[in-house]
């Protein structure tokens, strides 16, 4: 039984949606029952509560995680790949009760929250394949009676903490690798959005996972939660996904125990568009980096650095573009854009867009609360940005696009680069040289050339600077969840 109560949503497989915490393969409830609710970000309705845990719950979690360890981490890896496999298979199978839990808890359009689920199954079967390939190695010996041998090892425990902006793929990339290393976890999901990770833990014991492999804990007191899973000894790596601010504290908690680190951080990605560039596609790639989920992702476009020759062309296609975004409820019909996660989401955006125009932005397209309400925003495009405005030095997170003008390949270069973060990056053009040239000059992890969208599981995902450390996804995302131990064999 993982839900005391039935919320109102509709699914074809009511349990998927689940009320309570997953601890050592049990479904719980808080110790003093204390919940939170759980509402719907396009309506305000209530969707249903989930147990307001705090450390005491944290602490059973990762005794729980602890004791799972010995035995998971000596399973095969055909073992684990079949198991990981599995939770691939469970999850498109579902794919539709998933999407529609996904943009009732947070808001993205249908269509986004399906493409999300194929996403997050997509590290799955990915690293279902990759666990098998955990090779590690022999070395030519520095004495003729030794041999030398390095071996890949899980860390141990695994922390994580993950963000209400990709509730299902931002927790199964760390699931994923995670589990095909053999480490055992416990997750804590957003507040906001707790449901789509409770419905991987409820796959997940479908799919047979052994009992504490996987825990997830919820509640409202992150603080609390996040303490005792940076200062428990028992747990040897966290994985964060969020803001920047967040991330440094955590890293300062997890100091204490000197645990390993993976932090998938905030950005302010350039989008930039060359004189030479295809100014259709380049606006086809700008709504795709910049007003998907409302603008409300880690490589999102924030700043869109436009050539002066091309600068009023690519204005007027792309306010053509922006205005044909529809903008609802994701569960009502077709949309291309939902509301903000919440108010005080709304109030930055607001804040940006009113300090923009207070510094000479004008108001090509949008530029206010929708006619929808609640906190549905207009898709915004801003006209002559300047670095000295809010949106120049912060991620908005939100569906607006300020365009600044400039010159020369050099002057972009040090505007896009002056940044404390590094993330994304994107840019259009068709000369190639100038390709070669941008990709290795921009400051980030990761660079977009003639393309807005740049995620898939098979291609390292992380940033540089102030936007973390670590790499998702990929052959090197297994890196993260291993030791290597260095074994010398003597008296040969
Ligand atoms: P956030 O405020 O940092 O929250 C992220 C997670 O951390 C949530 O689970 C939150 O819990 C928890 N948290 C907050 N304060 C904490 C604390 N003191 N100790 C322990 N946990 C704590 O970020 P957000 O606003 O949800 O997410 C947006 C940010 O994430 C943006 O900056 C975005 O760029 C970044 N992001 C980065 C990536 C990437 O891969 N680089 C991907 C997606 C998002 P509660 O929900 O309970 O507050």
């Amino acid at each position: 039984m993982n839900g005391a109560s039935r919320p109102p949503l509709q699914l074809s497989d009511p349990a998927l949606l689940s009320t309570r915490a997953f601890v050592g393969g049990e479904w719980i409830d808080a110790d003093d029952g204390g919940s939170c609710e759980v509402t719907n970000p396009a309506t305000g309705a209530v969707l249903g509560t989930i147990p307001d845990m705090v450390a005491a719950e944290t602490a059973r979690a990762i005794d729980a995680a602890h004791a799972a360890f010995p035995a998971w981490s000596r399973t095969t890896a055909g073992e684990r790949a079949t198991l990981v496999k599995r939770l691939h298979d469970l999850l498109l199978e579902h794919q539709d009760d998933l999407a529609r839990l996904m943009t009732a808890e947070q808001g993205k359009p249908l269509a986004e929250a399906k493409g999300e689920i194929a996403y997050a199954a997509s590290y799955l079967e990915w690293f279902a394949e990759e666990a098998r390939r955990m090779y590690g190695d022999t070395i030519p010996g520095h004495a003729a009676d030794k041999r030398i041998m390095v071996l890949r090892q899980p860390v141990g425990v695994v922390a994580m903490i993950t963000p209400w902006n990709f509730p299902s793929a931002m927790l199964a990339r760390k699931i994923a690798p995670a589990l095909a290393a053999g480490c055992t976890v416990v997750a804590k999901p957003a507040t906001q959005t707790p449901y789509s990770a409770l419905a991987l833990a409820v796959l997940a014991e479908r799919a047979g996972l052994p009992a504490g492999v996987l825990n997830i804990v919820t509640g409202r007191d992150a603080r609390a939660i996040g303490g005792e899973l940076t200062g428990n000894p028992k747990v040897r790596k966290l994985s964060f996904t969020g803001s920047t601010g967040v991330g440094k504290t955590l890293m300062e908690q997890c100091a204490g125990t000197m645990k390993r680190i993976s932090m998938e951080l905030g950005g302010n990605a350039p989008f930039i568009v060359f004189d030479d560039a295809d100014l259709d596609a380049a606006v086809d790639g700008a709504i795709a980096s910049k007003y998907r989920n409302t603008g409300q992702t880690c490589v999102c476009a924030n700043r869109l650095f436009v050539h002066e020759a091309v600068y009023d062309a690519f204005a007027d296609k792309l306010a053509a573009a922006v205005a044909k975004l529809r903008v609802g409820d994701g569960l009502a019909g077709a949309t291309d854009q939902g509301p903000l996660i919440d108010a005080k989401a709304l109030e930055k955006v607001e804040e940006h867009v009113a300090d923009a125009v207070a510094k000479g932005a004008r108001v090509a397209a949008g530029g206010k609360r929708h006619a929808l309400g609640g906190t549905f925003y207009e898709p915004t495009l801003l006209l002559d940005a300047n670095a000295d405005m809010l949106l120049a030095n912060e991620e908005t997170f939100g569906p607006v696009a300020p365009l600044f003008r400039f010159s020369s390949e050099d002057e972009v270069l040090a505007l896009a680069n002056d940044t404390e973060v590094g993330l994304a990056g994107y840019f259009y053009t068709r000369d190639l040289a100038r390709a070669f040239r941008v990709a290795e000059a921009l400051e980030c992890g990761i660079v977009g050339v003639n393309t807005g969208l740049v995620s898939t599981a098979v291609a390292p995902f992380g940033g540089i600077k102030e936007s973390g450390t670590g790499r998702e996804g990929s052959k090197y995302g297994l890196d993260d969840y291993t030791e290597l131990k260095y074994v010398c064999i003597g008296g040969i």
